[in-house]
């Protein structure tokens, strides 16, 4: 059977993130998607190729657009090499800091938990909007400035009060980052090349984006994180479904897949790592089917679905001003309101005009756009046929120059339940508990439309219909709250890690692509971070290691000891990083977990510096499991402060510890569980000494070197002058 590092199934923004960080880290990565690869001009125009741009394999449809339809929402997700990139509207909206809630309480009980903040995704919000290319509507310069649509909203929010902006796009408006933008002029391919070999236009603002850019300005990413993972080596597998995950005995899983077009029988890769990116839908339908195959899965498998809280409305027949809307990227501005929502104007592509001024004949714009959202629905279902319906449709007329779709989005109650009935997901889930929300955000946009003199009109039916779909597979502190903790990775099941939409514990708030990626990228880290310490291992060869053993007890009573070996790979390293990190391997052995439980990570600082100058700490962070297979962690912590040096004895060998329920990361918060304080007695020092280990070239030198550091760092703290011993 074939065996890889890791199997990323889908290639959406979860997917395409976590291949490139971890083929670039070196892990042999490959990338099952089960749609195909859209190069620039090969995305359907025509009715006749509209008709099969859908995803419905037993219907023999691998096409662009994955259309559900459950009981009280609609929604549509994308197929295809690059995954919602490929359709979506280029948006990149960070999540605000105050919705990262903690606790918050949801009405039919329960509550939405952030386990991530804003601070920890700040940096990987850069690294993701840097690879993206992310930049705002070029509106100051001559060729955008008369976009009507934009500078309709802008002139809306600026009468209204409301906090207007331009926000990052992820479109190409330049031959390359810093140059001056122009229409159709060819893009400079990035150092990791292409990956479809064409060549890419800026974006001619022909309102295409949600069909797929024929001309490649947009920065989907197939052009960007996929080109890059491809160039590090990874191997991107279009139309392979994933379908079955078993874990396998020591560690890694077996994932079977099927190929279309045609279809073949079932086959079998195993991986030592598996990363789910197959969207909301695709992964908790995975999780759900796979359950009896993955014992102990959190009970909230399925939970917190919801829809982003959008909605899409019209405004009709502006009287104030022409507002050509399809002209421009699909979204250009956007208005952020104070409780976490926002209004985007919408676009279309031009021949939605046609099927506007057809309708208006007698007809509601809003009709003709549900009613072609009908025939899609219809198309599904097998009982229509787009491609006779659009030349029925088509015509002449003023209704689409003067109408502006206008979506909404932000905090909807994320109460829904994806289940599976039989072999099918459905949703259980109504717009019932967001009531208030969508009420309020309606009556802003009426009065958007007011300004310009427009009509007001929404969806016919009290159905919700999502781009937007999060949840199924929530992140959380402990099984009880979340599938997978706050890097994706699933509780009880090392090594699998959920990377995608299906891992937002409540909605994003602002369009969610971003934070979908920025939450893979800090997933990367992760697992590059025990990639990184093995090839230092095995490049630089100079390791160090001890053994201590300290004891002591939890809550006042509870006897708690544990025995760790400490090693750094790379001595050198270890010595000039300032946090001085190494891994710490062993047991932990206390009533209260259950026995002795084996390690199953640990980081070890030593000398870490503290908040001031002759303040070091020395930090202990071990994640294991109780005897409940419920994961803990012990978080120990030795304050190592100026004083005189009669201090030093009891500074470095008493350890302040609490233990924590889930497996918790530096600045994650947990429930805690116990308190207490373990020592190191002078007899287990003595053994410790006899402990130290070198491997690797220059060993005894190595040793050497470490043991000034150890000395010249105490010197620092306790020492009476600025001067260090010798050697240090
Ligand atoms: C019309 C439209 C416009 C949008 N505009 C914006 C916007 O402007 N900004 C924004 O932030 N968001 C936007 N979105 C939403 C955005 O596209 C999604 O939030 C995002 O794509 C979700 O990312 P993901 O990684 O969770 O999954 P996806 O991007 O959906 O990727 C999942 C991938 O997994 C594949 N897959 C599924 N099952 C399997 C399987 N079993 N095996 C292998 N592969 C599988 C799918 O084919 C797909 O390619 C828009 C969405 C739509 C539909
Ligand atoms: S407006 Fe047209 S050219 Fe520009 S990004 Fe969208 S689809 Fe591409």
């Amino acid at each position: 059977m074939e065996h890889i590092d890791v199997l990323v199934a889908g290639s959406g923004f979860g997917g395409s993130v976590a291949a490139y960080r971890l083929a670039e880290a070196g892990f042999g990565v490959v990338v099952m998607e089960r749609g195909r690869a859209w190069k620039p001009g090969s995305f359907p125009r025509s009715p006749a190729q509209m008709s099969r741009a859908f995803w419905d394999p037993a219907e023999g449809l691998h096409g662009l657009f994955d259309v559900w339809s459950f009981g009280d929402c609609d929604s549509v997700v994308s197929s295809g090499l690059g995954g919602g990139s490929l359709i979506y509207a280029n948006v990149l909206l960070r999540k605000e800091e105050k919705w990262f809630v903690r606790e918050s309480p949801l009405p039919g009980g329960g509550y939405e938990h952030w386990p991530v903040t804003r601070d920890m995704l700040d940096p990987h919000y850069d690294a993701v909007e840097r690879m993206l290319g992310a930049t705002p509507y070029p509106l100051d310069q001559d060729a955008y400035r008369d976009t009507a649509k934009t500078r309709a909203m802008q002139d809306a929010a600026a009468e209204l009060g409301l906090d207007w902006q331009l926000p990052p796009l992820a479109v190409s408006f330049a031959p390359k980052a810093g140059a001056r933008p122009g229409i159709g002029l060819p893009i400079v391919d990035p150092d990791y090349g292409s990956l479809h070999g064409v060549p890419r236009r800026t974006c001619r603002l022909c309102g295409e984006c949600d069909i797929g850019c024929n001309d490649g300005a947009k920065n989907s990413l197939d052009h960007t994180y996929l080109a890059a993972a491809r160039h590090h080596g990874a191997d991107l597998r279009t139309l392979h479904e994933v379908r079955t995950i078993t874990p396998r005995p020591g560690g890694g899983y077996e994932v079977g897949y099927v190929r279309h077009d045609p279809l073949t029988e079932p086959e079998t890769i195993s991986c030592d790592r598996l990363v789910l990116a197959a969207g909301t839908y695709g992964t908790t339908y995975l999780l759900l089917r796979n359950r009896a195959a993955l014992p102990g899965l959190s009970e909230t498998l399925g939970t917190r679905f919801s829809g982003n809280g959008d909605i899409i409305s019209f405004l009709l027949r502006a009287q104030d001003r022409p507002i050509a809307a399809s002209r421009g990227p699909v979204i250009t501005s956007s208005i952020r309101l104070p409780d976490g929502a926002y209004i985007q104007e919408g676009g279309f592509p031009s021949f939605v005009d046609w099927i506007a001024e057809a309708s208006d004949v007698g007809e509601e714009f809003r009709r003709a756009v549900w009613f072609v959202w009908e025939r899609l629905r219809g198309l599904i279902t097998r009982d229509h046929n787009l491609s006779a319906e659009l030349s029925r449709l088509m015509g002449a007329g003023e209704l689409s120059d003067r109408s502006l779709p206008i979506l909404g989005m932000g905090r909807d109650v994320p109460d829904g339940v994806l289940r599976l009935r039989g072999d099918r997901l459905v949703l259980d889930w109504n717009a019932e508990t967001s009531r208030e929300y969508y009420a309020e955000l309606r009556a802003i946009i009426r009065r958007i439309g007011d300004v310009l003199g427009a009509e007001y009109s929404d969806a016919p039916l009290r159905r919700v219909l999502t781009a937007h779909p999060l949840g199924g597979a929530p992140m959380g502190r402990h099984p009880g709250e979340g599938v997978c903790d706050s890097r994706g990775e699933v509780f009880g099941f090392p090594g699998l890690y959920v990377a995608d939409g299906a891992a937002m514990p409540g909605p994003v708030g602002p369009n969610p692509s971003l934070t979908i990626a920025a939450v893979a990228d800090r997933m990367a880290d992760r697992i590059t971070r025990g990639k990184n310490a093995r090839m230092a291992h095995e490049t630089i060869r100079t390791a160090l290691s001890f053994t201590e053993e300290m004891g002591g007890s939890l809550n006042g009573g509870d006897r708690v000891t544990f025995q760790l070996t400490i090693t750094t790979d790379d001595i050198d390293r270890f010595l000039a990083e300032p946090e001085h990190l190494a891994r710490a391997e062993g047991w932990i052995d206390a009533a209260i977990c259950g026995g002795r439980r084996p390690i199953e990570r640990g980081w070890f600082n030593l000398f870490a510096p503290g908040e001031s100058p002759d303040h070091r700490e020395m930090r202990y962070r071990l994640h294991f499991r109780d005897g409940e297979n419920q994961p803990r962690t012990l978080v120990g912590l030795k304050h190592v402060r100026h004083g005189p040096p009669t201090r030093l004895w009891l500074d470095t060998s008493t350890l302040h510890t609490t233990l924590l329920e889930g497996h918790l990361d530096e600045g994650d918060e947990g429930r805690i569980l116990a308190t207490g304080t373990l020592r190191i007695l002078p007899s287990d020092l003595g053994r410790m000494l006899t402990t130290f280990r070198t491997s690797g070239p220059g060993g005894a030198a190595a040793l050497a070197r470490f043991g000034a550091f150890f000395l010249g760092e105490l010197w620092d703290v306790y020492g009476p002058g600025q001067e260090r011993p010798q050697g240090s």
